[in-house]
């Protein structure tokens, strides 16, 4: 393996965030019953002629800015052919040599090592129809197929990245940041369990130390993080067990088996001028002004790359908390609804990433299906910055929190687990402690120091967890030191 390099480019398309087609007014949403979306327009109906919808200009002006691309000023639509029974058409509306952005980067970390991935472009089209194989889920050993044109005409931007990864660790990370800044931007929701957002892959091998580019084998229907890393580094063995038997790689298209975790030859891979492409002549140049341009840009949120900056520079989280928060949008929203209302940053970073997220796990539920609310994180998190609970109480409010809901403050009352602050109350319960374990007084007198921690234990075990283990701690060495020495 060490003699070789893999060579990984990666083609994203995500369906924009429309409410309609991208040219035509039939409804874009996933879900609906087979052909219920549809209209002359979408379903290629001789005569009926495309209108370009505003939004999608705009969301790909958002995912071009978000991905610090160039956006340009004119760019066009063309028609690429080809025949399938998706595409009633008989040609798709893309765009080919002038598309609406391109030169821009996604930075991606993988260990300790932080790369920015250059976009070769981002270009705007038109989804084709889905065929639904009867009797199977795939074409092999289904009896017919049936054609549903919902989706003919959902808006899509596709996203090509320079072959400049070289794992698939590294394909992960670009695709999983990708997937963030276009939910962060609100391009596309990146349901890719729904199709919303689906990757091929372009993989090759070369000589460690070579700069020219193998011959690659284009990857489809990559549509989970799971199969997209698994179905490269299949793709890696297979092409570097070729080259050492001494046979050649060809250049082709092939198909991800995610059942039996192989990719198998679909077709020999298609050039460009299989195509045909040609300026789509139903439709004008798309032009963007600067003032559009400005306003887009203004109008963006706070993206992940300059979100988790500011969680580590500004909020003192770690690389790894602010990772995990900002990786998942859910948990982000959630942790700065409870800053927005006062709890320290530090504290509720640590609550949900430790108790919080374990529980999470362990239930294999997200944040949104438990009771946990941000203003009952942060009252949690004041009573333990406060002292009026320890840790371990607050875990078992936690608990009980999210199952349920309660307020941690009205828990607190009734549960009667305020930590004890009374000096008075913790000295009884240590003279107490002292009485009872005549022997490990005699041991800690006589010099075993680390006796002092059964001692502070038994005082923990008398108060219920309520009394401060600091506190305890020093009393109870002042308590033993004022002892007469045996
Ligand atoms: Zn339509």
């Amino acid at each position: 393996m060490a003699e070789y390099e893999a060579v990984i480019g990666l083609e994203c398309h995500a369906e924009l965030l429309t409410d309609s087609k991208i040219f035509c007014s039939s409804e874009a949403h996933f879900g609906a019953e087979p052909n219920s979306h549809v209209c002359p327009v979408c379903l290629g109906l001789p005569g009926a002629l495309p209108v370009l919808n505003q939004r999608v200009v705009e969301l790909a002006i958002r995912a071009g800015l978000a991905t610090n691309c160039t956006v340009a000023p004119i760019s066009k639509f063309d028609r690429k052919n080809y025949f399938y029974p998706d595409l009633p058409k008989g040609y798709q509306i893309s765009q080919f040599n002038e598309p609406i952005a391109a030169g821009g980067y996604v930075e991606i970390t993988v260990g300790d090592v932080t790369r920015q991935i250059p976009l070769t472009r981002i270009h705007i089209e038109e989804d084709a129809g889905k065929l639904v194989h009867a009797g199977a889920d795939r074409l092999a050993g289904s009896t017919y197929s049936l054609v549903d044109l919902n989706r003919a005409g959902v808006p899509l931007i596709e996203v090509v990245s320079e072959p400049e990864m070289h794992t698939a660790e590294e394909a992960r990370a670009y695709l999983t940041e990708l997937r963030n800044i276009f939910l962060y931007a609100g391009v596309c929701d990146g349901k890719m369990e729904e199709g919303s957002m689906r990757c091929d892959a372009n993989v090759s091998i070369r000589p460690k130390g070579a700069t020219t580019l193998g011959t690659r084998a284009e990857i489809k229907n990559l549509n989970s993080f799971r199969s997209l890393q698994r179905a490269i580094d299949y793709e890696i063995e297979r092409q570097i067990r070729l080259v050492e038997s001494g046979e050649r790689i060809v250049q082709e298209t092939r198909l991800w088996d995610e059942q039996r975790g192989v990719t198998i030859t679909m077709r020999s891979k298609e050039e460009a001028h299989d195509y045909r492409y040609f300026p789509e002549p139903d439709l004008v140049p798309i032009e963007i002004t600067a003032a559009w341009l400005e306003e887009v840009r203004r109008s963006l949120p706070e993206l992940p790359e300059a979100k988790r900056r500011r969680y580590i520079d500004t909020l003192g989280l770690t690389v790894y908390e602010a990772a995990v928060l900002v990786d998942n949008v859910d948990l982000m929203q959630f942790f700065e609804a409870t800053l927005a209302i006062g709890a320290d940053a530090k504290l509720a970073a640590n609550w949900m990433m430790g108790d919080v997220a374990a529980y999470l796990n362990e239930h294999s539920q997200t944040l949104a299906e438990t009771k946990l609310t941000p203003q009952a994180l942060h009252e949690l998190v004041d009573l333990v910055q406060a002292g009026t609970i320890n840790r371990n109480t607050g875990k078992k409010v936690l608990a009980e929190v999210l199952t349920t809901g309660k307020s941690p403050r009205t828990l607190v009352d009734s549960l009667g687990v305020t930590q004890i602050s009374d000096l008075g109350a913790i000295a009884t319960i240590i003279d107490q402690v002292i009485t009872d374990n005549p022997k490990q007084v005699e041991e800690f007198l006589s010099g075993k120091d680390k006796v002092i921690g059964f001692l502070v234990g038994q005082v923990m075990k008398a108060s219920q967890g309520r009394a401060k283990p600091d506190t305890v701690n020093a009393l109870m060495k002042d308590r033993l030191a004022a002892l007469p020495r045996t």
